[in-house]
């Protein structure tokens, strides 16, 4: 990393690209002329080799149809299993411990149908308020299919400033009466990171199983879960790990858990070895493979077979250490070229509790985002009023923070934002 203080110069940034040892990798993305992408947090671009992993698997239908299960480059009866290895590293957790399997969502579903055992005095689920609504959806519905009343038994740690969480709130809040905890670990507004060592710490002093929701800190943030002994993790695979829109996810329980039945069984969830005995009674698979529901969707996880060989090989630690600083860059830029414009960095400015994205405010952000677009530059709106900015380690250049950065100011002094309607698409 370019190691001079910053300076809010065109040559600075270039210096800055000069000196980044993650510069090969942009190379190997589908980056569009004339368009600065900043929304690798949403949706991750394609890659070659995540194009050349799906055309081969797709390849392999074509030449040994049902044999495809078992035969050719990757046979598709063990690909969940390996690519759960395969993202292991990127969690710190163990390879079995891991698995490549359905949505965010249906994931967190599986977790908490295995985990979430209310018992007399003891029925709550902790989350906090500023959650992806999908994950309290989730919640709520697992809430009622225990008979409980979600209004009662969801605890959701309320936020001091409408941004961040405070990890004594949230340890404040784990009573006598939470059965489990479900929180992000990064939350997909403002960036924060939270502490997860601490907070497993603090939960399993109260005997309290947790679990994370890894969808923006995966592929972005370095995680030690082997160290951490965190109970459960899910996520997705299309935002920083670049795995294609509806990509496939991932699923992690600790191996501690191992005998647990899962909640929502199916029969990709048995050894390997039992499955096709076709008996009535389920053999759970000896890992986190056993909370595989349904017949894996081959095509949708093809790409990350590609993605997770270039994340083996740029290594999480050196993206993590790029991403701090083009976040750092850009946090610098915005202040010295937005300033008295009303715009609020909304994202955590420590390096230990900043994500991989910057989180700008602003009352006019819905039509900001849209004259942005209109000038090239790929940002993400949440409503009512956040623009999310990532410049993504793997293939966003200094040079285009400072190009972004340089536009959203001509459409402030200009006013350009204004002929655009204050109002949100379908998909924001
Ligand atoms: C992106 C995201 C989701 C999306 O869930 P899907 O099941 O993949 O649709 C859920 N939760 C969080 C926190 C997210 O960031």
């Amino acid at each position: 990393m370019y190691a001079k203080p910053f300076e809010p110069s065109y040559e600075y940034a270039c210096q800055c690209d000069r000196y980044d040892e993650l510069a090969s990798f942009q190379h190997e993305f589908y980056k569009k002329d004339g368009t600065i992408y900043l929304d690798g947090n949403s949706l991750g671009l394609l890659s070659k080799r995540a194009e050349k992993s799906l055309l081969t698997l797709l390849d392999s239908w074509k030449q040994s149809g049902i044999d495809g299960w078992t035969e050719g480059e990757h046979p598709w009866y063990f690909l969940s299993e390996q690519l759960g290895e395969l993202s292991a590293p990127l969690i710190g957790a163990t390879p079995e411990e891991v698995i490549v399997t359905g949505s965010t969502t249906t994931n967190l579903h599986q977790v908490v149908a295995t985990f979430y055992e209310p018992k007399e005095g003891k029925t709550k689920i902790l989350a906090d308020e500023l959650t992806f609504p999908s994950d309290i959806y989730a919640l709520q519905s697992q809430i009622r299919l225990k008979g409980l009343d979600p209004a009662q038994h969801l605890v959701q740690v309320k936020s001091r400033d409408g941004r961040t969480l405070n990890e004594e709130d949230i340890i404040a809040a784990m009573t006598e009466d939470i059965a489990l905890i479900v929180l992000p670990a990064v939350l997909y507004r403002s960036g924060q990171i939270l502490n997860m060592k601490l907070l497993t710490e603090e939960a399993h002093k109260r005997g309290i199983h947790i679990g994370f929701d890894l969808c923006h800190s995966i592929g972005s943030i370095p995680h030690h879960f082997e160290e951490w002994d965190v109970d459960f993790a899910v996520w997705c695979n299309y935002k920083y790990l670049n795995a294609g829109p509806g990509g496939v996810g991932g699923l992690y329980v600790n191996k501690k858990h191992f005998n647990r039945l899962p909640g929502l069984a199916g029969w990709f969830g048995s050894r390997k070895d039992k499955q096709f005995d076709m008996e009535h009674e389920l053999t759970p698979a000896e890992h986190a493979g056993a909370y595989q529901i349904g017949t894996p969707h081959v095509l949708s996880v093809a790409p990350l077979i590609g993605s997770l060989e270039i994340f083996k090989e740029a290594g999480i630690d050196r993206l993590r250490q790029k991403s701090l600083h083009i976040t750092r860059y850009m946090i610098n830029l915005i202040n010295y070229e937005l300033k008295d414009m009303d715009f609020i960095l909304g994202n955590p400015l420590e390096d230990e509790k900043r994500g991989g994205h910057i989180y700008l405010e602003h009352k006019e952000a819905a039509r900001i985002c849209k004259a942005l677009k209109a000038n090239g530059v790929i940002p993400d709106f949440r409503a009512p009023n956040g623009i999310r900015l990532a410049p993504v380690a793997l293939y966003n250049t200094y040079e285009e923070v400072w190009n972004a950065v340089r536009i959203l100011k001509k459409i402030m002094v200009e006013e350009e934002y204004k002929q655009f309607e204050n109002k949100r698409e379908v998909v924001a």
